[in-house]
């Protein structure tokens, strides 16, 4: 989400400030001259009512009083009627009291001249009354004159006081207009002011800010309506309305953002939806209360809830109820049981466990239970009931050969390791006997894999009853087995007596699918703890004994002695140095001719590999071949003799071939054929001068890739020929496999013709086949004048041996051939 800054200044909240001021100034103005009028007003009305009418009124007041006094003592009665003169006198003096009244009210400076007239107009009075009723009219009406003219000069005085008052009264009356039209003057001014200030400042910020307000407020209510495709109006502005489109367009970006969320969770929830209805495991989550909250299909299907039993809000309670309803059967009704009682343990515990439970109806079911904050819970049904059955077979895999039923090498290293602990313990000794049987693959050749089977069975069956009980047989393998002879003093003697009785059974016939199987054992002993404490060792003891009788032959018993350790780190250290062999260049090739016994000469020569070990001299390919296999090593030296062969060979004349021998664990890596072709390319030698010797092992193993292999070599042009025959152990059938050009036939046929009429038959019926076959017989191991005379008898077409040539180095090839160039002829 995207937050808002703050911006500073903000012109907005200035303008709406100038036009409040202005209008807080126009109102104080205004205020101002009403309350400057107002005072105004009061204090020249109060003025005006004070010293104009009030003083007015009073002088009139007096002037009235001094009128009726006036004419009281102008018709004052004359001396004949005195009590009514009397009543006169009296009634002037109370008018005059009541003008003096007046005048000390008024406390106006003006009346002070009436005021000191008073005195003598009421003296003048009593007088011209005294003289009516005393005098003379005349001295009467002199008084009466006198009194006049005071009383003249007093109502005179009280005129001019009464006009002066009617004046400052006008005067306050003028000024209160004149000031009443200078406040409405400024009022005027101050309105028009306000108004000419005010409207158009108050319409530009109506049309500036409420226009774009409006706008924004229309923005906001299309997003709230989920319409984010509106643009968001007046955000390059800088002032306050900028900063709320501004928050505006974050809002709409965060509700962009709430969109595309939004989207989002649905996606996922989507997806939620599939990965829980598809998920291996059943699913349930309850709340606090024990109510459904979600399951997934799974755990519908595991229990066979419908859909209305199985929606969020069921309690556990409900689920169990229909469960145990349908499953009736003690068993079955476990689940509620303990639905239930997982269901309270975990609300209150809020542990995390898995359980096992069996259903009625045989399943068994795993349910791994985890807490939910805050209370409920989340579990996983597994239906695990393939899988106890799979687990049980896997132990029973795990520790029996299923084959035979025996043992295994896992169980029997079991058994070796508990032995080795007693033993430890000084209970004990024990031996321990590798089994390889002999002739076992002949039987699984030639028998096929159905009749192997069986014999390994029927051999597990004799060995388990040739040893005691307590003694532990086993299978490692193959044709490899292996027994654990206990006992409290179990040695060589006991070891060999059990070996001579393994022999025994095992050398009797079998009987299997209707034939008659001979095979036997070879066994390497070891002894515990003489010759190893630890499984391992023993193991690698008992095996390096096995080794070495099966080197001395069929059917031997060794037991392990220090001394063959020797000879292993002998063949080790050859295998070490064999590494660098060919690096170092002590690898040679020599050749050894071949030659045709029908007058051809020498055909060819067959290449055999040297080693010139720099310590010990020459050492037999008898000897470092098999190692070369054993450690692959033989690649890069097969390799290295084909390529020699080829270049060799080239400088001989063309009908000559060479011959290279091949070794089975060479058709194993894929690039033979590949490796054929260079050797050929790069010495440019033709293919049809070359042959490649096998030998009947190579087709022991996979048959139909290995003819394949020598199909297409043959395409190339190369011929093949089958090497050693005779010594293996169904020849006749290996013809068949493959339709070789030549057969050499071993040379232990050939050293014994002289002396065994039925070899020269075999050799004679060997010949006879191949020529049918359509293929040449080479004999081998010719030494002797009379070896000759007989591969010529038996039918041979070509012949090998120290009588013509041993292997010699390949610059020797070209000065044997020359001494030979009438070899035919002699061979002849
Ligand atoms: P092989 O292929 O049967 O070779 C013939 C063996 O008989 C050679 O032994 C040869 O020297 C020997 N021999 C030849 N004529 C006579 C004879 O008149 N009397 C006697 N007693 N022996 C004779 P070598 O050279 O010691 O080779 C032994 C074996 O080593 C070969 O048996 C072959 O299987 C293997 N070998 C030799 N060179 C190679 C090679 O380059 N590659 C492979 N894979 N194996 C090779
Ligand atoms: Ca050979
Ligand atoms: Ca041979």
């Amino acid at each position: 989400m995207i937050r808002v800054a703050h911006v500073l200044p903000r012109p907005v909240a200035a303008q709406l400030y100038c036009v409040a001021a202005t209008a807080v100034l126009a109102v104080i103005g205004l205020a101002l001259a009403a309350v400057s009028y107002t005072t105004h007003s009061t204090y020249t009305v109060t003025a005006l009512r004070d010293d104009g009418i009030t003083a007015a009124g009073l002088a009139a007041d007096v002037e009235l009083l001094l009128e009726r006094h006036r004419r009281m003592i102008a018709s004052a009665p004359s001396r004949y009627d005195r009590l009514e003169m009397r009543t006169s006198a009296r009634n002037a003096e109370d008018v005059a009291r009541h003008i003096e009244d007046l005048v000390a009210q008024a406390k106006d400076p003006f009346m002070g001249g009436v005021a000191a007239s008073l005195p003598v107009l009421v003296g003048h009075a009593r007088r011209a009354l005294f003289l009516r009723a005393t005098a003379t009219q005349n001295e009467a009406d002199t008084a009466l004159q006198d009194y006049i003219r005071v009383a003249n000069r007093m109502q005179d005085q009280i005129h001019l006081h009464r006009s002066e008052r009617i004046d400052v009264a006008k005067a306050g009356v003028d000024q209160l207009v004149q000031r009443g039209e200078t406040v409405a003057g400024w009022i005027l001014v101050l309105a028009i002011a306000a108004v000419v200030l005010l409207g158009p400042m108050s319409a530009w910020i109506i049309r500036g800010i409420v226009g774009r307000l409006t706008a924004i407020t229309d923005t906001m209510r299309r997003l709230a309506n989920t319409d984010t495709a509106v643009a968001v109006p007046s955000i390059a502005d800088a002032d306050e309305i900028g900063d709320m489109a501004r928050a505006v367009q974050v809002f709409k970006s965060n509700a962009l953002a709430l969109q595309a969320n939004q989207k989002e969770i649905e996606k996922l929830n989507g997806w939620f939806d599939i990965a829980l209805n598809n998920m291996a495991r059943g699913l349930s989550m309850f709340d606090s209360e024990q109510h459904l909250i979600v399951c997934n299909r799974t755990y519908r299907e595991l229990y066979n809830l419908p859909a209305e039993i199985a929606k969020p809000g069921t309690s556990l309670a409900q689920i169990a109820g229909y469960w145990a309803e349908r499953n009736p059967g003690a068993a079955a009704a476990a689940l509620p049981a303990w639905c239930l009682a997982e269901g309270a343990a975990l609300s209150s515990s809020g542990f995390a466990h898995t359980e096992t439970h069996s259903l009625g109806d045989g399943r068994v079911i795993n349910v791994s239970y985890q807490a939910l904050d805050g209370g409920g819970w989340v579990d996983l049904h597994e239906d695990v009931t393939e899988k106890r059955r799979a687990e049980w077979r896997i132990s029973q895999l795990a520790h029996f050969d299923p084959l035979t039923g025996i043992a295994n090498r896992h169980y029997f290293l079991e058994c070796l390791d508990r032995a080795l602990k007693r033993a430890a313990a000084g209970e004990e000794t024990f031996a321990v006997l590798w089994l390889d049987l002999d002739r076992f693959k002949e039987v699984n050749d030639t028998l096929g894999h159905p009749a192997g089977d069986v014999l390994l069975k029927l051999v597990s069956e004799r060995l388990t009853s040739a040893v005691r009980s307590g003694d532990q047989v086993a299978r490692l393998g193959g044709d490899e087995f292996a027994i654990l002879q206990w006992g409290a003093a179990v040695g060589e003697t006991e070891a060999l007596a059990l070996a001579a009785r393994v022999c025994d059974v095992l050398s009797a016939p079998f009987s299997i699918a209707g034939q008659t199987v001979s095979i036997g054992v070879s066994i390497g002993v070891a002894l515990a703890p003489a010759h190893g404490d630890t499984a391992d060792g023993l193991i690698r003891n008992a095996d390096i004994a096995l080794y070495q009788a099966k080197s001395a032959g069929r059917g031997t018993t060794i037991v392990f002695c220090h001394e063959f350790e020797h000879r292993i780190s002998a063949r080790r250290r050859l295998q070490t140095d064999l590494k660098t062999a060919a690096e170092l260049g002590q690898m040679e090739m020599h050749y050894q001719p071949i030659v045709g016994l029908r007058h051809q000469g020498v055909l060819g020569c067959e290449a055999l590999m040297r080693w010139r070990h720099a310590e010990r001299g020459m050492v037999s390919p008898a000897e470092f071949i098999p190692l070369a296999e054993e450690t692959g090593l033989i690649g890069d030296l097969g390799r290295f003799a084909l390529r020699q062969a080829c270049r060799d060979a080239v400088s001989w004349p063309v009908t000559m071939k060479v011959a290279v021998n091949l070794s089975a664990a060479q058709f194993v890596a894929l690039d033979l054929v590949e490796t054929v072709r260079n050797a050929l390319l790069d010495a440019g030698l033709p293919a049809t001068r070359l042959e490649l010797e096998v030998t009947e092992t190579l087709l022991l193993q996979d048959n139909a890739r290995t003819t394949g292999i020598l199909h297409e070599l043959r395409g190339m042009g190369v011929s093949i020929a089958l090497d050693d025959f005779g010594t293996g152990y169904a020849s006749l059938s290996y013809l068949r496999s493959f339709p070789f050009d030549k057969i050499k036939i071993d040379q232990t046929f050939v050293r014994d013709l002289p002396d065994r009429p039925d070899c020269v038959a075999i050799v004679k019926a060997v010949c006879g086949l191949a020529a049918t076959l359509g293929m040449t017989t080479v004999a081998e191991g010719v030494e002797t004048a009379a070896h000759l005379a007989r591969v010529k008898e038996a039918g041979c077409d070509e012949a090998q041996g120290y009588l013509f040539c041993r292997p010699v180095p390949a610059d020797e090839v070209a000065s044997f051939l020359a001494q030979r160039v009438p070899m035919g002829a002699t061979a002849g």
